[in-house]
This record gives C-alpha cells, structure tokens and sequence, in this order.
C-alpha cells in the first residue's frame, strides 16, 4: 500500500514528511512492513473501564514516542487494581500491523492488557485456563477485538503474523495475543 500524501500530513512534522516520501519514491512495498511507514497509531476503546484513547502516534520518525507510551500504558492498566506497568512495544508494533494487515486505522476494542500476579492469582481461582505466567503480568499480551472486522479475520491475520502467541476465544468473543512463543491455542470462557 502506498502511502498517500494526506496520511503522511496527518502525522505532521516536515522531517516525517520528507523521509516518508524519500522512501516511498524508491519503491512502493508489496507489503507494509514496520519500516516502511511514517508513523505507527493506535486507538483503544477500553471496555472494562469505559475509557477510551483516541488515535496515538507511538512511533514516528524511527523512535517510540514516550509520551504517547505513558498514555497507552495507563489505558492498558490493570483496570482491577490500577497498577500501571510499561506494556511492550513489540505488542503495540503488532497490533499496529494486524490493524494494518486488515486494512483499518488501527482501532482496537480492549478486554485486558497488563494484569498485576495478584489479579492474575484471582482469576486463576475462578478460571482454570488462566496462566500461572501469562504473559499478561509482562505487558506482553493483549485481549483484543478489532471493531469494522469479525473476529476469525482478526484470528487469521494475527496467525499469519508468527508473532507469537494467538488464542482464539470465540464464545467469549475476543482473541488474545502476545509476543512470546509462536503458538496457538482454542479457549473458551
Ligand atoms: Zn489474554
């Protein structure tokens, strides 16, 4: 996908603007990959406490942008708790890339992001399929929806990533991704 000139100016500053069309008159991608794009956003509807972040420039110009990273982090709490815990920006790239991948600007509907041991120890009482490790107490995963796209696309094209680790929940109508080994699983609940 080329990069048109109206998303390049939505991300502002002249130095992105320049370097985005340096780069995409040498030759337009087959693929987006993470290199190839001016600016990484985001935008989080949080559906346990009903907040919500609008679009987020995380990364541009090749540097993770700090101030946008508290913002997310703080989104992506442990809504139980309140505790705040940097969330991994590998997570935040590939959920850039399957937003991306699925043709969206990257809105993602958000069941869970970090979650400190202790709220994980109480879950694990009620829930036998959570993880004594999940990857949730790193801010290595995410419980996602991708809203304007069903939720097997959204499977799909987060398998195809070969990112790391995708479960697939569809009774409970979410996915869950992270970036730690490449597997895959079936859950319910
Ligand atoms: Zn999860």
């Amino acid at each position: 996908m080329a990069i048109s000139r109206r998303s390049i100016l939505r991300t502002g500053g002249a130095a992105i603007l320049t370097a985005s069309i340096a780069r995409s008159a040498v030759a337009a991608p087959a693929v987006v990959g993470l290199r190839d794009t001016g600016a990484r956003t985001l935008s989080f509807n949080c559906y346990n406490s009903g907040e919500s972040l609008k679009a987020t420039t995380y990364w541009a110009d090749g540097k993770y942008i700090p101030d946008a990273l508290t913002d997310i982090n703080y989104a992506l709490r442990d809504y139980r708790s309140g505790e705040v815990y940097p969330i991994e920006p590998k997570v935040l790239d590939l959920m850039h890339q399957i937003g991306k991948k699925l043709d969206t600007s990257c809105h993602f509907e958000l069941y869970s992001g970090y979650r400190s041991p202790k709220t994980n120890a109480m879950l694990r009482q009620s829930d036998s399929g959570v993880a004594p490790h999940s990857l949730h107490m790193e801010g290595e995963a995410v419980d996602i929806t991708l809203p304007g796209r069903s939720l097997k696309q959204l499977y799909q094209a987060s398998l195809a990533m070969r990112a790391g680790g995708v479960g697939y929940y569809p009774d409970a109508d979410f996915l869950h991704v992270d970036v730690g080994r490449v597997r895959q699983w079936v859950g319910w609940g």
